[in-house]
């Protein structure tokens, strides 16, 4: 009853929008299933919607799978607000020529998403100068790279394990779907368009869309194939919790971010195409990182060589982290929990002075 009251209490005060509430700016992104706009409020809105600063919404104006996306999006800023992009308002648009579409509203979090970020030189300082904001007159080296890493790879846990304590999988976890929110100066996740909810069985993906296949963990779909697509809800509500503990389908987005790591560690790693060439690789070593690694170090250029040696960092820490991520088997692999528990993060990471550290 409660939740239910307090969901209705919330949507009672919560600011709604309409479509005359919004002007269009810059298009931030188009995938299969939506365009993304930087966004502001008219200055006289519609509605009665308090004025706010140019730019500062991203509107996405969905197909028919944006009700899955408002779904995922409404639960998660009642059950984990800080892991994903501060979600505003989500509603049905009748009115456009193409017909009905889903418009679905955020704040602007900030300009950079973990993807362009790790494509500039200067990464990790880049990431470091943003979460101090102000610039570092440390020798740059090893430990400190680490340590840059260590804290992005605290806070991507953080939020994966808020995520799947709410019974949600992301399913599409990538550096183009991680925002740095410059307001908390953290990362924080966006796009639940391909997620599921295991909890109330919403779990349906458009047979179509193939998840992004240089992230995706080798078992492809989070759960086996005698899994129904979109189960009704109450069997679903039943079955769930089994099906949580029997697949381990939280361990799909583990991979994910264990293929994200090894791109921060590896700069030779960061681009599509060498990310494409280690799954490869990986592959035909079954999957298996220690094999990898005795394959391809003896003749490993500098670049490699400097990411084995920041990860053998403290007797060899994050590299133990790492293998307990990337496996084959999606049950061997570390939960988003057991990996915030990993020696890894003993060591302290950078002093971020925001409210999520
Ligand atoms: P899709 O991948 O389906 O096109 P996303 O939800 O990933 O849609 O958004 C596309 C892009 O829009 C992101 O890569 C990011 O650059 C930008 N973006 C999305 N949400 C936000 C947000 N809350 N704040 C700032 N930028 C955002
Ligand atoms: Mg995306």
């Amino acid at each position: 009853f409660d939740m239910f009251f307090l969901a209705f209490v919330e949507r009672l005060f919560r600011p709604t929008f309409k479509k005359d509430d919004l002007v269009l700016g810059k298009k931030l992104g188009e995938g299969a299933f939506g365009v993304v706009y930087r966004a502001s409020l008219a200055k006289k809105p519609a509605s009665k919607v308090p004025y706010q600063k140019e730019g500062d919404l991203v509107l996405k104006k969905a197909t028919e799978y944006g009700a899955v996306e408002i779904w995922m999006n409404e639960r998660v800023r009642r059950a984990c607000a800080n892991s994903c992009a501060d979600f505003v308002h989500g509603f049905l648009e009748n009115s456009s020529k193409k017909g009905a579409e889903y418009w679905l509203i955020w704040r602007y979090e900030g300009e950079a998403t973990l993807y362009d970020l790790m494509q500039s030189k200067e990464f990790p300082y880049n990431v470091e100068t943003m979460m101090l904001r102000e610039v570092q007159d440390l020798p740059r080296g090893l430990e400190r790279e680490n340590r840059i890493i260590q804290t992005i790879m605290r806070q991507l846990l953080f939020a994966l394990d808020g995520l799947h304590s709410t019974g949600i999988v992301h399913r599409d976890f990538k550096p183009q779907n991680i925002i740095f929110s410059e307001g908390s100066r953290t990362f924080k996740i966006i796009d639940l368009g391909a997620a599921a909810d295991l909890r109330v069985g919403i779990n349906y993906i458009p047979k179509e869309f193939l998840l992004d296949p240089r992230y995706a963990a080798p078992e492809q779909y989070i759960m086996s194939t005698q899994t129904p697509s979109a189960p009704s809800a109450p069997v679903a509500t039943a079955l769930s919790p089994v099906l949580w503990q029997m697949n381990l389908p939280d361990r799909f987005d583990i991979y994910s971010a264990g293929l994200i790591f090894l791109q921060m560690a590896f700069s030779g790693l960061r681009s599509d195409s060498a990310l494409i060439q280690f799954n490869r690789q990986l592959k035909r070593c079954d999957f298996d990182l220690n094999a990898w690694r005795k394959s391809i170090e003896p003749r490993a250029s500098s670049d490699l060589r400097k990411g084995f040696e920041l990860l053998d960092l403290d007797g060899g820490i994050g590299w133990e982290l790492l293998t307990s991520m990337v496996r084959y088997k999606a049950g061997q692999r570390i939960s988003a929990k057991g990996a915030l528990a990993h020696p890894y993060f003993d060591r302290e990471g950078l002093l971020v002075l925001s409210l999520m550290q």
